[in-house]
């Protein structure tokens, strides 16, 4: 198909391509192409406010604060809400909205629960006992972006999934511009079960999580999603602490049948793009027909729509409708681009699922719209993106559990398991390992 469009396409619309193209993997791989690596500003800026956090704690703190986030708060209980100041948030909410998170919070628990991960062992043959002990995390950090919008839902996702592993302790940081407090969000962390928020953003709330301050204090790990300064951040830390991931731009791919009414599917592009303008939204369908019904309804539909500029520029720069030669062509591009959220919008999606080898989330059929799972289904909406769920899996409970492994020798077993260790060892060379291992080899040897 050629790139031509008509009156009714969008002035900024998505690509128009097709697998018969000459140029189709070219132009696919061009869209495809995110560089998530940040510029050599942002990085010694992020380095300069970890040095700075590291060796002066809190009032490196405060006067980040002031700078990046317009606040100037006197010290850090002016910036730090415990449990009672969630609670009243909470109950300040409308009955409408308390009751939603509340549904929320629920079922995002209840998924998770099954999640869990439990110790287990067994003894071998000769009474030694082997497993694996599972334990949570003491004390997790969990990060909520503030800078430009309030996200209550990556609050739950965040926080769910430790509370139900267990951990013991969890602080949340989050911006407040100008120190305008987003009470949703609190009433989330109340829902979900914060121990302590911390009004800080950006690189030193990172930092402050990963070498503790006066105030802050230092976490196992630090999960969330944030700007480029954050998953900068993140990114250097690793190591002192664990992380969850770093996220791109947030992606949707759709496999249509041609069945689903053209508007449902341009609102489920358009509620990826308007996310921000690198965020990408692709629709694959073998039915040219159908491509151009959803083409129409986005032209009409996009005027409509609050973040216009924002889906316009998302679509005209990573947006993309894909003509295929068949259903099996659609899938196998689907295992390709590896989306972060995946809809199987056809008749069938369960003879479609067990094909799909690559995708963060799999929404099946034309009544499950990724926004269901964004907010309140029940799995988590941290997932991997740009590609990255050929390898990695939806944030959950595992993330923050850790597993220590258990050994226990019998005295026949540490006789056998000896000789074998012993000869291993003295192949390495390592004496003290070699009669280690022999110091238990006992008469009773079969
Ligand atoms: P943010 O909280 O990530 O960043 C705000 C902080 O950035 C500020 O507090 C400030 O400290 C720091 N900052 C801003 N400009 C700076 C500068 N010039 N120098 C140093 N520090 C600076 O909030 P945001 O900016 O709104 O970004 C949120 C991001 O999180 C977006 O990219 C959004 O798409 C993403 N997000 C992802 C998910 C997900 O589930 N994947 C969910 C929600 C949000």
């Amino acid at each position: 198909m050629s790139e031509t469009r008509d009156s009714r396409t969008l002035p900024e619309g998505p690509a128009r391509l097709s697998t018969r193209d000459a140029d189709f993997n070219q132009r696919l791989d061009a869209l495809l192409d995110w560089e998530s690596v940040s510029s050599v500003e942002v990085q010694q800026r992020v380095d300069e406010i970890l040095q700075g956090v590291r060796s002066r704690g809190d009032e490196a703190l405060l006067e980040y604060t002031r700078r990046f986030d317009r606040l100037d708060a006197p010290d850090m209980t002016a910036l730090t809400l415990e449990t009672a100041r969630l609670r009243q948030a909470f109950e300040g909410l409308e009955q409408t909205e308390r009751e939603a998170l509340a549904t929320a919070e629920r079922r995002i628990r209840d998924y998770h629960h099954r999640q869990r991960s439990d110790s287990w062992s067994w003894r071998d043959e000769d009474g030694t006992l082997l497993g694996q002990q599972v334990t949570p995390l003491d004390r997790v950090g969990v990060y909520v972006p503030g800078g430009k919008a309030a996200y209550p839902s990556s609050v739950l996702m965040n926080v769910v999934p430790a509370r139900v592993a267990g951990v013991a302790e969890i602080v949340m940081v989050v911006p407040t511009p100008d120190g305008v407090i987003n009470e949703l969000v609190l009433a989330a962390a109340h829902v979900a079960g914060v121990d302590r928020v911390v009004t800080v953003g950006g690189a030193q709330a990172v930092a402050a999580l990963a070498y503790g301050t006066e105030s802050v204090p230092r976490v196992d790990k630090i999960v969330g999603p944030g700007n480029i300064y954050v998953a900068t951040a993140k990114r250097a830390v690793f190591g002192l602490v664990g992380i969850d991931m770093i996220a791109g731009p947030s992606e949707i791919l759709i496999v249509s049948d041609g069945g689903t009414d053209p508007d449902w599917l341009a609102m489920d592009l358009f509620s990826q793009a308007e996310h921000d303008e690198d965020a990408q939204s692709i629709l694959i369908s073998w039915d040219r027909a159908h491509l151009d019904a959803v083409e129409a309804s986005m032209a009409r539909l996009l005027p409509t729509m609050e973040r216009r500029d924002i889906i316009a520029a998302s679509l005209g720069r990573r947006g993309a409708l894909i003509e295929v030669a068949s259903e099996a062509e659609a899938i196998e591009l689907a295992n390709r681009v590896a989306p972060e959220h995946l809809e199987l919008s056809v008749e069938t999606p369960e003879a479609m699922v067990g094909q799909i080898r690559h995708a963060g989330a799999i929404f099946m059929g034309r009544y499950t719209a990724e926004v269901l799972g964004d907010y309140c289904a029940g799995p988590n909406h941290v997932l991997p993106t740009s590609g990255s769920a050929r390898f990695s899996s939806p944030l959950g409970v595992q993330d923050f559990q850790k597993r220590s492994s258990l050994i226990q020798c019998s005295p026949k077993g540490a006789s056998r398991l000896g000789r074998v260790a012993s000869v291993l060892a003295r192949g390495e060379s390592l004496t003290a390992h070699a009669r280690s291992a022999e110091n238990r080899i006992g008469e009773d040897e079969d």
